[in-house]
């Protein structure tokens, strides 16, 4: 019998998720038996991602620099994805901002179901505000500093800073270019063997996709807020969705432009990648199949694509900009604020680098969002009146974010004549086998 593409076969679990628990829900001891019986395997699917994140980054960020095999080459890539990235990040807050003002979703809030939202969600937003209290206090070149890790070991680990692992690997791969060919070669041949090995790993990991985004999803239905305080934010939720709907459309344009490979194609290829993101709402956890998607399907040439994905799931987020524009101007609004343009202006600078900033896991968006409050003078405790639906614009944020790293990754790929034809060599031929 033939296999499923992946694609639909993640959206196939999705949907016998929700679905299965919305039939668990009519139980009384339903939500419990998901939450106990189920989830576990939602969560065991999610660490094996991220446990496969950080050795493929430093697999591949060395195994990708060394291959540059000059230093011109590296910063010239370098500077072409840094560069894209911002202008992607800077196209996504001023869609946000344009929705935000055109819909007004602010204005539909009473001020009845304002003060019951601040209610029902002041805890939960108060440790998100102790959590970015940190990131306030900071001073100006603190994110600078935090590049530069002491120890490995910690860089990479579970609270570790994923830009940490990055620039070891970068600075690594630098090593390797300048050392003699005779010495550097069985370091190259090392990587080369452990990067096939992590993708042998993934192959394996995504045999059970289906099997984990049914997890995810039941136990995120079954723990949901009710939906009440939901249809009062759906003007909201609403205009953030469209503005993240707008940004998928500039990346299909962008990518043609610059590549002639049409929206089909794109979206075919990176489907399977943002029914994930938006499964797991972590840019880290879905990057080890971003990058295969890109390599085996978009036809970005593995030296390129090694380089540019996981510095973009780290610092690119124009799905999080974007819903922090949208949210902070919600936010003023339901208070009642007159943003100036001038304050608006200093949104687009704040939420740009609030988004680089954010880690790439589910919520982090959100703990960011504070600072760019912060800066703008709008209520903190504002957080509280977007709490129940963050779970699901974080889920289509994340899809935004990837799909934003997959765009530039071929853009800069054309750029540097590495865009090809897709391979696809790897795992949808092994996986028909199986
Ligand atoms: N969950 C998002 C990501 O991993 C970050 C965010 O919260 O916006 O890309």
């Amino acid at each position: 019998m033939k296999k499923l593409a992946l694609h639909w076969q993640i959206l196939l679990g999705m949907v016998l998720g929700v679905v299965f628990a919305l039939i668990m829900t009519q139980f009384e001891w339903g939500s419990k038996f998901v939450s106990n019986w189920i989830k576990p395997f939602g969560n065991m699917f999610i660490s094996s991602l991220k446990l496969i994140a950080v050795p493929l980054i430093l697999g591949s960020l060395i195994k990708g620099v060394s291959d540059l095999k000059d230093i011109s080459k590296l910063s010239q890539m370098g500077g072409r994805t840094i560069g894209t990235y911002i202008i992607t990040t800077l196209i996504a807050v001023s869609i946000g901002l344009a929705v935000v003002n055109i819909i007004k979703p602010g204005h539909s809030i009473t001020e009845e179901t304002r003060l019951q939202l601040v209610e029902s969600y002041k805890g939960d937003a108060d440790s998100k505000i102790a959590a970015a209290a940190k990131q306030k206090e900071a001073g100006p070149l603190q994110s600078l500093e935090d590049i530069v890790p002491s120890n490995i070991f910690l860089a990479a680990s579970d609270n570790g800073n994923m830009l940490q692992v990055i620039f070891f690997a970068i600075f690594f791969g630098v090593g390797l270019i300048l050392i003699p060919e005779e010495q550097s070669k069985p370091v190259k041949d090392f990587f080369d063997g452990f990067n096939e090995v992590i993708l042998k790993l993934i192959d394996i990991i995504m045999l059970v996709a289906p099997y984990g985004v049914f997890a995810l999803l039941a136990a995120l239905i079954v723990e949901a807020p009710s939906t009440d305080l939901f249809k009062a934010l759906s003007w909201y939720a609403l205009s953030v969705v469209l503005g993240l709907a707008l940004m998928m459309m500039v990346y299909a344009g962008i990518v043609y432009l610059f590549t002639k490979k049409t929206p089909k194609f794109f979206f075919n290829g990176i489907s399977p990648a943002q029914l994930l993101a938006f499964s797991t709402s972590s840019s880290a956890a879905t990057l080890p199949l971003t990058m295969e998607r890109v390599e085996e399907h978009l036809g970005v040439e593995e030296e390129v694509a090694s380089f540019v994905l996981p510095i973009g799931a780290t610092i690119n987020m124009d799905g999080t900009s974007l819903y922090q524009a949208v949210a902070a101007v919600f936010i003023a609004q339901a208070f009642g604020m007159d943003l100036s343009l001038s304050a608006q202006l200093g949104i687009i600078a704040t939420a740009t680098l609030a988004s680089i900033g954010s880690a790439a896991v589910p919520g982090a968006g959100m703990v960011m969002l504070v600072i760019v409050l912060a800066q703008a003078g709008i209520p903190e405790a504002g957080l509280a009146l977007i709490f129940a639906v963050d779970r699901p614009l974080d889920m289509c944020r994340t899809t935004v974010n990837i799909t934003g790293d997959a765009a530039v990754s071929m853009i800069v790929a054309k750029s540097v004549g590495k865009l090809g034809d897709p391979k696809e060599k790897h795992w949808d031929d092994n996986y028909k086998k199986q």
